[in-house]
């Protein structure tokens, strides 16, 4: 299915932080090896199955982390499988559930070594951006680095430093086998691609993020969109439609798999950003 995207939604982080059953989506599968597991509707939270401990990717907010619990359940998989946190930009929606999935886990979190400077520097614009959640300090155990993937059972996930959204936006690229075909599939999740840090207001009262992340952004979309992804994944679901097929996975039919939709997603983001501009 083509590249599509909705608006979103009204007062997100209201909703999640105090009628999250209203934003409620069982977990579905959206790969061979990866489920959406965030249990809402607003923020992404996806769990790879490496076949030997299974990797988190993003963890949503404090408010909303049982329904992030509950679908790792619904995925057939449990919280002591999380063998890694893998976190994709130092905003609080991604990353406020980080510090109690640790505890509950005892996987190291990832993240790139700039936003953990970022977050540490500034945060009124990473951890406490907005009142209505409260997301709870960590530790990073570790930090990304593009040269060297991360292994884990049979998954090897690539890093991407994808700056713009925030300094050290972090994208994620790995391959998955279909067992029904043989076939080999990337999949890809972009770190983040919001408008909303990249414009001129923004810029005018961040402490910490400059005018040049734009231009960087600009500079990289090229590049990234050439990147080859079979099935693209969204940080944030009306980023790229992918609730309209949440439940329809077989290993037969492949709902997601679809290698236009990555540059096409790019694109649009990159004319979001230029809109923002005039
Ligand atoms: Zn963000």
């Amino acid at each position: 299915m083509p590249f599509r995207c909705t608006p979103g939604m009204k007062d997100p982080v209201k909703t999640l932080a105090y009628e999250p059953w209203k934003i409620a989506v069982k977990a579905f599968q959206v790969s061979p090896r990866t489920w959406y597991v965030a249990g809402q509707t607003w923020v992404g939270c996806y769990l790879i199955d490496s076949g030997d401990g299974c990797i988190l990717l993003d963890t949503a907010i404090p408010e909303s982390l049982y329904m992030l619990i509950d679908g790792i359940y619904q995925s057939g998989h449990k919280p002591s499988d999380i063998k890694a946190i893998f976190l994709s930009h130092a905003h609080f929606d991604h990353i406020g559930g980080a510090a109690a999935m640790k505890a509950l886990t005892g996987a190291p979190i990832y993240m790139s070594e700039e936003d953990t400077k970022f977050m540490a520097e500034c945060p009124k614009e990473t951890m406490l951006l907005d009142p209505d959640s409260h997301p709870q300090v960590f530790t990073v155990d570790r930090f990304y680095h593009d040269d060297t993937p991360i292994r884990m059972g049979d998954i090897e996930i690539r890093t991407v430093l994808t700056p713009g959204h925030t300094i050290g936006c972090t994208s994620f690229f790995w391959k998955e086998k279909n067992p029904a075909s043989g076939d080999v599939y990337t999949v890809a999740m972009h770190g983040g691609v919001g408008a909303n840090t990249m414009n001129d207001q923004y810029y005018a009262s961040s402490a910490y993020l400059t005018p040049d992340l734009r231009e960087r952004f600009f500079a990289d979309a090229p590049k990234i969109a050439a990147m080859s992804v079979d099935i693209a994944l969204p940080s944030h679901p009306n980023q790229i439609e992918i609730l309209d097929r949440a439940g329809t996975y077989t290993h037969e039919s492949q709902p997601y798999l679809d290698s236009t939709v990555w540059a096409d997603f790019i694109k649009e983001r990159v004319r979001q950003v230029k809109v923002l501009m005039k």
